[in-house]
């Protein structure tokens, strides 16, 4: 309101003041003494108005040249109106980033240009006629005469220099991240609630994008922290280029960022800047002789629409993204209100999975591997579920993220290792023809250097031959230091007997020539390319070149996410050997996998080529088109 009312004046001021028809038969020299009288005291009321307010307002014409200051104006610039009037707004109105020193942007030419208001460029300092430096914060407007037409802009502002700490080295890396320079939590909190405040008083919107690194963590777990380091400076300065020197790029902890778009007038402007940060950071990263590649998840929330205070919208900016991240990588979500039911099922879920590790509330199914050349079972991958008492069945996409982060992976690791070797082993000592079973490992789990003991000693315990073991690793965890201790570890658990698999294979940027360095039996291709090589030549031709690849190296190449026919025919085609998806089956019950064993089968044989199949009579056929 208040501004609103500083515009009205600021129009009597450059000249556009709009006075009322007097009746016709008015004489024409009266009607323009009434009308001189009246722009003369709606002049000397606006002059007085605004030189009795507390903030400083400067009005420019279209060309940006200062037209008016105010007496608040005069002080906090240092110039006289005498001096200031006709000079261009950024002689008078000298504004820097307060980290930089680079001049920021001019808040007259954009309000005039964005035909809007607009706030000043964050931590906005002005440097006044005498040099010397002062914080400032407000913000821009366009002044339109009757009809509608930009005559030029008012600027209001005022000192925002609070305390006298608020300049000094301290203060600045309280707000601040050590490692990015960014502002921290603690700045983003006051700037957000800066940004209600004045989102509140012009009518417009906030958002906050809450973005969170998808594959950080195997990087900095297999690469080294110096790495991570040097990729989260990477995309803070890439996520700079997104946005507005008005906005706020956070670091809001670990691979965490928050931005805040301090104006917006609807969602799909946030949505817009969701986009460019999706292709920002997608381009590939080169940090010393490393490539590295990175998708990100991000949830959205809008003031006023998502809450009305600043731990609001960051909660459910947070929610939001944990919804996006459900949806796979590269995506985004704008908050709902039944999001907040996921919120407590969170909390609860890190509660009860201590207490589901104790009370073996946790168990396996099994999915089919199938020989794509004689369509007979040939393995099958091992996935952990949860039968939650409150909850329901769960899913690990659900609960192993929450596990990563609350350091449970290690015991729910050991459990589905111990539980698969003892499954088999069990199904095997009632004469069933048991196949090798594969088990996911996280990258954290490589990490520990007496995993290769471990899982000899689970060996011993439970008599399963190790050959009947096959470890899975994701490729993103650990194809980018083939130097690294995991890969050690891999090469103890060869020595074993263990089999080596690479998951999702090809999501990786360099991804092949790394390959040599692993001691690995089986490569699975990710199901990203499986999904549309009918349709996506592009797919079909790196599928194709992978299978060779993998095939050369002799490796068994196995196609995951396989869930049509025609998928299938193709794979077969190109010479794939094995195949695992919806289309053989969805993860079964250990009781019905059982059954897909057989009674009198024998023992499956192996070699360093990998599974070979067994003539067809001796094994079950589960191929869908027999
Ligand atoms: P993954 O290793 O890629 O496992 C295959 C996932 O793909 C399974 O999801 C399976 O249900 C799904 N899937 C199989 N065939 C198809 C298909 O044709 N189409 C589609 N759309 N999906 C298919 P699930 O069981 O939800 O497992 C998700 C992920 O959780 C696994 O992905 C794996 O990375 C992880 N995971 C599961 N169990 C464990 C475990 O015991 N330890 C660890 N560290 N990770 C596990
Ligand atoms: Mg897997």
């Amino acid at each position: 309101m208040e501004f609103e009312k500083h515009i009205t004046i600021a129009n009597s001021l450059t000249g556009d003041a709009h006075h009322s028809q007097n009746p016709i038969e008015q004489d024409a020299d009266t009607r323009l003494r009434h009308a001189e009288a009246a722009l003369q005291d709606a002049t000397e009321w606006a002059q007085a108005t605004l030189n009795s307010i507390g903030d400083a307002v400067i009005t420019t014409d279209l060309a940006c040249r200062v037209t008016y200051l105010n007496r608040v104006a005069e002080k906090l610039t240092g110039w006289v109106s005498l001096d200031a009037i006709g000079k261009p707004l950024p002689q008078v109105l000298t504004l820097v980033d307060g980290h930089t020193f680079l001049t920021a942007t001019n808040p007259a030419q954009r309000a005039m240009e964005e035909n809007r208001t607009v706030g000043l460029a964050m931590d906005c300092v002005l440097i006044r006629k005498d040099g010397s430096q002062l914080k400032v914060e407000d913000s821009a407007a366009p002044i339109c005469n009757a009809e509608g037409c930009i005559k030029g802009a008012v600027i209001v502002f005022h000192d925002a220099c609070h305390s006298p700490t608020q300049s000094s080295k301290l203060a600045y890396q309280a707000q601040h991240d050590a490692l990015t320079g960014l502002p921290n939590r603690v700045l983003l909190a006051e700037r957000l609630s800066r940004a209600i405040g004045l989102a509140k008083r012009h009518q417009h919107k906030v958002a906050l994008i809450y973005l969170d690194l998808d594959a950080f963590k195997p990087i900095n777990d297999s690469l080294g922290h110096a790495i991570g380091d040097a990729l989260l400076k990477l995309v803070s300065d890439r996520l700079s280029d997104c946005v507005r020197d008005t906005d706020t790029i956070c670091r809001h902890g670990g691979d965490e960022f928050v931005v805040l778009l301090s104006e917006i007038e609807q969602p799909q402007d946030a949505a817009r800047i969701a986009q460019k940060i999706f292709s920002a950071l997608a381009a590939p990263y080169r940090i010393d002789k490393h490539e590295l590649s990175i998708t990100t998840s991000i949830g959205i929330s809008l003031y006023p629409d998502h809450g009305s205070d600043a731990r609001s919208l960051l909660d459910n900016a947070d929610m939001a993204m944990y919804h996006a991240k459900e949806s796979g990588s590269n995506h985004f979500q704008l908050f709902r209100a039944d999001m907040n039911a996921l919120r407590e099922q969170r909390g609860q879920i890190e509660f009860q999975l201590h207490r589901a590790l104790k009370e073996n509330a946790l168990f396996l199914d099994f999915q089919p591997r199938v020989d794509i050349a004689t369509g007979y079972l040939c393995s099958a991958e091992a996935l952990v579920r949860w039968r939650n008492p409150a909850l329901g069945l769960m899913q690990p996409s659900v609960f192993l993220p929450v596990a990563e982060a609350r350091g449970l992976i290690g015991p729910i690791g050991h459990w589905v290792l111990h539980e698969a070797c003892r499954q088999l082993q069990k199904w095997r000592e009632q004469g069933a023809e048991i196949v090798p079973i594969a088990v996911n490992m996280s990258a954290m789990e490589l990490r520990d250097k007496s995993l290769p003991a471990r899982i000899a000693g689970i060996l011993s315990e439970t008599g399963l031959a190790a050959q009947f073991l096959e470890l899975e690793v994701n490729e993103l965890s650990l194809m980018y230091h083939p130097n690294d201790a995991s890969i050690a570890t891999l090469i103890e658990l060869k020595q074993l007997g263990i089999r080596i698999a690479i998951d999702d294979f090809g999501a990786g940027s360099d991804s092949l020539k790394r390959l040599k360095c692993i001691p690995n039996d089986t490569l699975i291709i990710a199901p990203c390319f499986i999904h549309d090589m009918l349709e996506n030549l592009e797919n079909a031709s790196f599928t194709k070149a992978l299978i060779n690849f993998g095939q050369n190296l002799t490796m068994r190449v196995i196609a995951k996410g396989v869930e049509t026919q025609a998928q299938l025919d193709h794979l077969k085609l190109q010479g794939c050997d094995g195949a695992q998806g919806f289309l053989f089956g969805k993860p079964l019950s250990a009781t019905d996998f059982r059954a897909l064993l057989g009674p009198e089968r024998p023992q499956w044989p192996l070699n360093n080529q990998g599974l070979q199949s067994e003539p067809p009579n001796k094994y079950q056929r589960i191929r869908p088109d027999s």
